[in-house]
């Protein structure tokens, strides 16, 4: 008779990178972790590209996951303007004193390269194992999930639930609901993309082209009709309204594919409960515009399971988990007001406004120790 363990030390809720990245972030501890994902092995998740920042590449080389890589792209330098409105700034990878500031990578293959890393590290993983229920007490945590069409309790010292906010996160303290939707899609372009990564700023919302492959990854922020009609669209209407909006900086784009919209919405919630954790977009999801979200889960994975090496008999007590709130306080809000701010400085055409930004990104551009410091946060965080 098989037999299905029903506890563990760690029960981690959800295989996408976040959970996933804490999971190996424990593998030589001496504790057991068990991760429960809803999806199959062979979903690939989101169909989108993540950049992740040069500090991100170095969490992953020690989580032993940035090596399974399939070519990830360097970029190597930042284009930032903004669409009707005077003023331009750029950042480089010289001016951090590393070799990219940061590399684009699809979900899928970021994806697949975690499931390698976890295979290696004998992970006990639960594919097609929803998670309904999380509940915790003073002395342990509970998962109420369903397989094989029955329903079972789990029990563990400490539950870390990264469902991506899906439906188990707690209410934010902090919720906006920003009324944009991103159209996500790859454009190729008839002249190289070297590495530079363009953000502009429109009334709509921000759009990026972020240099993936041979061609770009477009993050285009608009209103959800807007969504709508995009991706309803011919291809050459398509990249006819992209090269409108966008100008010709890149190039003519030429050609498209794997067209996506997602809502976008901020959220901001305590990050623990009694013997539970939230990490990733379960405790605070962020518009895409800085591309900082999952840089931001990845640092939580990462220093939660720093915090339980410090002391795993502490796993899950209440000062271990207020302990990790206090040292991730300061990164979080960083990034998450850093990110909101940009949202709602650039997402609208008033006039005087247009120009203070102008005159804002000139000044900008010609203030090395502000773009050192800009860069380093970016790059490793608020408390990098
Ligand atoms: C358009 C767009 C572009 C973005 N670009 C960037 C970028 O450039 N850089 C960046 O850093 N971030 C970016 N982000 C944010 C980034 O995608 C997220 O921060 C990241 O995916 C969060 O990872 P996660 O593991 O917390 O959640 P997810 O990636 O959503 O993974 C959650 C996992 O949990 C599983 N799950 C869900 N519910 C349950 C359940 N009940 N039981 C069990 N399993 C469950 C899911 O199947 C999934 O595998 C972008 C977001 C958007 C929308």
């Amino acid at each position: 008779m098989n037999h299905v363990a029903n506890h563990a030390d760690i029960v981690i809720v959800g295989a996408g990178p976040v959970g996933a990245a804490l999971a190996l972030g424990l593998q030589d501890l001496d504790v057991s972790v068990l991760l429960l994902e809803a999806n199959s092995p062979e979903a690939a998740g989101h169909r989108r590209t993540l950049a992740l920042s040069y500090g991100s590449r170095l969490l992953l080389e020690r989580l032993g996951a940035w090596e399974r890589l399939a070519s990830p792209t360097p970029i190597t330098s930042i284009e930032i303007s903004q669409q009707g409105g005077p003023g331009r700034a750029g950042l480089s990878a010289e001016q951090a004193d590393v070799p990219a500031l940061g590399y684009v990578v699809g979900y899928g293959n970021l994806h697949r390269a975690f499931a390698d890393a976890l295979r290696a590290a004998d992970a006990e993983i639960r594919y097609a194992t929803p998670v309904h229920r999380v509940a915790g007490t003073q002395s342990y945590g509970a998962v109420a999930c369903r397989s094989d069409g029955a329903e079972h309790w789990i029990t563990a010292r400490l539950v870390a639930v990264a469902d991506g906010g899906a439906a188990l996160a707690p209410v934010p303290r902090w919720r906006r609901d920003y009324e944009q939707w991103a159209v996500t899609a790859d454009v190729s372009a008839d002249a190289g993309h070297g590495g530079v990564a363009y953000e502009r700023f429109t009334p709509q919302g921000p759009m990026a082209l972020l240099p993936h492959d041979d061609g770009f990854a477009l993050v285009w922020t608009v209103r959800q009709e807007q969504a709508e009609r995009l991706c309803g669209l011919a291809d050459a209407d398509f990249l006819a309204s992209l090269q409108e909006q966008f100008g010709d900086r890149a190039g003519t784009f030429t050609a498209l594919e794997a067209r996506s919209r997602f809502p976008l919405r901020f959220a901001f919630a305590n990050p623990v409960g009694r013997r539970v954790v939230y990490l990733g977009n379960a405790a605070q999801t962020l518009h895409p515009v800085a591309g900082q979200g999952f840089n931001l889960g990845l640092r939580d994975a990462f220093e939660l399971a720093e915090a339980i090496a410090r002391d795993p008999r502490q796993l899950g007590s209440p000062a271990m988990l207020q302990r990790y709130r206090r040292g991730r306080r300061l990164d979080r809000l960083g990034g998450s007001l850093f990110t909101d701010g940009l949202v709602r400085l650039f997402s609208n055409d008033r006039v005087p406004l247009n120009w203070l930004r102008g005159g804002g990104l000139a000044t900008f551009d010609a203030w090395p120790s502000a773009k050192k410091f800009l860069l380093r946060r970016m790059m490793f965080g608020a408390a990098g």
